[in-house]
């Protein structure tokens, strides 16, 4: 038995188990026994039936003495009902809807049983207990045997037809088998620097403790593991990177001067730092990896076109990539309007000496404003400066030959694979050599700074921190049900002054899905798309039939054909529609400044940042906006998150307490970036995230290729399989 054995040589992992382990990332033995518990179940509780009483959890011994089904008289409901008896006394069991279990029970089996127990008077049950067999007991003495019930019970994150207590029957046998035979990466000096319980107790402390405390030990133990490899995974890759050769793009500061003289705005003091930061990566002949972020409205685009404006008049290209047709085509549009007048050189190849900017996506293709097909696109490629477009940019017919810098815009909306093949399509940039080109992501997801300081570190890291000048503070409302009928009517008024807004239908909580595994992945988006269809359109149905019956209402879901989608867009931009109701999946990031009203339904279903991103579609003109978090459960439990809403306008604050109110489990993109879950839940600890990183810096400045630590190799390697960072 080796960690890397399959699920499939193991004796009680059927083919229907196997699949659904592997829904769960889980292929091998040492996938399942690094799969931990969520939480634990204290069923440790054990007392005799003769000191019985309400409440519990308590875990009971005995014999069975009786066992029946019983049908209720409506014959919908099948109780099993159970007497065991432990000599002080004898105890009611009761299960609903279980009639199986008749099965499993027979008289005289010795069982454990744990639960709570209720009911009146003299007649009290114990209600749906954990249940496991016994070979033989002592009374009062705990059985070291016992799994499910008798002790602290590992709970797991569970996926459909896979349950904790299956997981636990499987964990057990291979961690007894296992122990001491796992090796333990972690190197030597750090453990003992740390005090940290050896890997061959804390993994079985972290499934089946002895004690909450041993269990907190050994978790705290594998987020160190998990956050220090995590720091060395991306410290080494940055290493690598440095090793690489890219185009050194000499900064032209006459241009950008030119640029920003040029601009109806003054940048503010952050766009300028982080520009400035950009153009210094750019001069330099190894590839840039940066990532800028900043808060909706921040004024993301005009620093990356900046950087595209650098690279493009020293004769290279630049691909820019947004994540939906409709981001892609607002770009070009920006683009075109700041540099489709810039003049370059003019040269053979380029008479007039203008920028040359274009588009492509899966449906249009532009150059220079003209509408082109597909393959006259491709065949001028070499021509075009400046290339955007959302993952047609990334097909393999889409050959540069002077690419020199990429820009991804929200890139955590990226699924996995594209950032890879992205990533794969840095190289072999022409010039005989392979050079890669410089990097920029660009991100309004307000990540933990934690979080993004090991993943980027200070120096690869640009936050635009600051709000362009003389925006109107938007004004946020939490709404209880019973205000909504002032609300709408407010609304009413804002459309007769001439403004818009948006609606955001409530989330639709998809059944029989854990809400794990809607975080993120791609199957997810699929799911919370076609719910959201639903939603989309009783709001639709709601708003323009009883609400606004005077009003004109558009709908967009993601549903929906992109060409539908891009004209009510244009319908919206161009005031057709006054109220947009939109689901929460589909991309609104588009620049409406006539809009000042944003109405989210149940709001209090989303998380912040995401409640803020929406937020951040108004508030774009000198109009007053508003923000209006309508809830439909009355009451105080969801107000400490809303409220933070209210009084706190920066994104990045937002997340923190996010993070803080409701742990890692709601930040964006999770999946996506492919980091262990112990990691991420660690991310609120900052002094154990410091910890990892500088211990990972440490082992990397004095043993940079691990020579004498070849476990860590190895797992740093497998570690590169699952994660997917630039
Ligand atoms: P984001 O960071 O969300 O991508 P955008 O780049 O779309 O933000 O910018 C939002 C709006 O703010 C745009 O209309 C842009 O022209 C404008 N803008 C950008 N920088 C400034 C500035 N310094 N002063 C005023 N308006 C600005
Ligand atoms: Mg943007």
């Amino acid at each position: 038995m080796l960690l890397s054995t399959p699920i499939e040589n193991l004796p009680r992992v059927g083919p229907q188990y196997q699949k659904k382990l592997k829904k769960l990332g889980i292929k091998n033995v040492g996938d399942i026994i690094f799969h931990f518990p969520h939480r634990y179940e204290d069923f440790s509780h054990l007392i005799s039936i003769a000191k019985a009483e309400l409440g519990g959890p308590f875990c009971f011994q005995g014999e069975i003495v009786d066992i029946k089904n019983i049908r209720t008289f409506r014959r919908r409901l099948v109780l099993t009902q159970m007497t065991i008896d432990d000599k002080t006394g004898k105890l009611k069991v009761m299960w609903f809807n279980q009639p199986y279990l008749i099965n499993t029970f027979k008289k005289g089996t010795f069982v454990c049983l744990a639960g709570k127990i209720t009911g009146k008077g003299k007649s009290i049950y114990l209600s749906n207990p954990a249940y496991e067999k016994l070979l033989n007991y002592e009374l009062g003495i705990k059985n070291d045997e016992l799994t499910h019930t008798g002790r602290l019970i590992p709970v797991y994150p569970e996926t459909e037809g896979l349950s904790s207590k299956w997981l636990r029957f499987i964990v057990k046998p291979l961690l007894a088998k296992l122990k001491n035979q796992i090796p333990d990466s972690l190197p030597e000096k750090i453990s003992k620097k740390y005090d940290f319980l050896p890997l061959s107790k804390a993994i079985w402390q972290i499934h089946f403790p002895d004690s909450l405390k041993l269990a907190e030990e050994a978790k705290k133990r594998f987020a160190f593991e998990e956050l220090f490899n995590l720091s060395l995974f991306v410290l080494r890759e940055r290493m690598k990177l440095a090793k690489e050769k890219a185009v050194a793009i000499p900064l032209d500061l006459a241009a950008v001067q030119d640029f920003t003289k040029g601009l109806p705005f003054k940048l503010t003091d952050a766009q300028k730092k982080a520009a400035w930061q950009i153009l210094k990566d750019l001069e330099k002949p190894r590839p840039m990896n940066r990532l800028l972020e900043g808060d909706v409205g921040s004024g993301k685009t005009v620093v990356a076109a900046m950087a595209a404006l650098d690279v493009a008049k020293a004769g290279y290209q630049v691909a820019f990539m947004a994540p939906t047709e409709i981001l892609a085509k607002q770009h070009y549009k920006t683009i075109s309007d700041l540099l489709g007048e810039f003049n370059f050189n003019t040269s053979l190849q380029n008479p007039q000496g203008f920028c040359r900017i274009g588009l492509i996506t899966g449906k249009e293709n532009y150059v220079q404003n003209k509408k082109i097909t597909r393959k006259e696109l491709l065949e001028k490629l070499k021509d075009i400066d400046i290339l955007l477009g959302t993952h047609a940019l990334i097909q393999e017919r889409v050959k540069f030959e002077k690419l020199a810098l990429v820009v991804v815009d929200e890139q955590h909306r990226f699924g996995v694979k594209q950032r890879a093949r992205l990533c794969g399509d840095r190289r072999g940039t022409g010039e005989g050599q392979s050079l890669i080109p410089h990097l920029l992501s660009m991100t309004a997801t307000p990540i933990p700074r934690t979080l993004s300081l090991t993943l980027y570190g200070d120096l690869d890291l640009s936050v635009i921190d600051e709000m362009p000048k003389g925006r109107k503070k938007i004004i946020t409302k939490i709404i209880q049900p019973k205000n909504k009928k002032a609300t709408y009517e407010f609304i009413k008024e804002q459309i007769k002054e001439g403004r818009q807004a948006f609606a955001i239908c409530p989330r639709i909580e998809p059944p029989k899905v854990s809400r794990e595994n809607l975080l993120g992945g791609e199957l997810s988006f699929q799911i919370l798309s076609w719910l959201d269809v639903k939603a989309v359109k009783q709001e639709y149905k709601k708003l323009s039939e009883e609400i606004f019956p005077d009003l004109k209402i558009g709908m967009l879901h993601g549903k929906m054909k992109s060409q539908e989608k891009e004209n009510i867009m244009t319908d919206f931009k161009d005031r057709k529609i006054d109220i947009l109701v939109s689901t929460s999946v589909v991309e609104v990031g588009v620049d409406v400044p006539n809009a000042s009203v944003m109405l989210i339904e149940g709001s209090e279903k989303f998380g912040l940042a995401q409640l803020h991103q929406f937020r951040g579609r108004v508030g774009r003109s000198d109009f007053q906006s508003y923000c209006f978090l309508f809830i439909d459960t009355p009451g105080i439990v969801y107000n400490r998150r809303l409220r933070a809403l209210i009084t706190c306008e920066n994104g990045f604050e937002l997340a923190e307490k996010d993070l803080a109110i409701r742990g890692p489990g709601n930040l964006i993109g999770q999946r996506q970036w492919g980091i262990p879950d112990l990691a991420m839940s660690s991310l609120a600890d900052a002094i154990l995230v410091s910890k990892a990183r500088n211990e990972a810096k440490k082992i990397l400045g004095e043993d940079p290729e691990f020579k004498n630590y070849p476990l860590l190799k190895k797992r740093l390697e497998a570690f590169r399989e699952k994660i997917h960072l630039e």
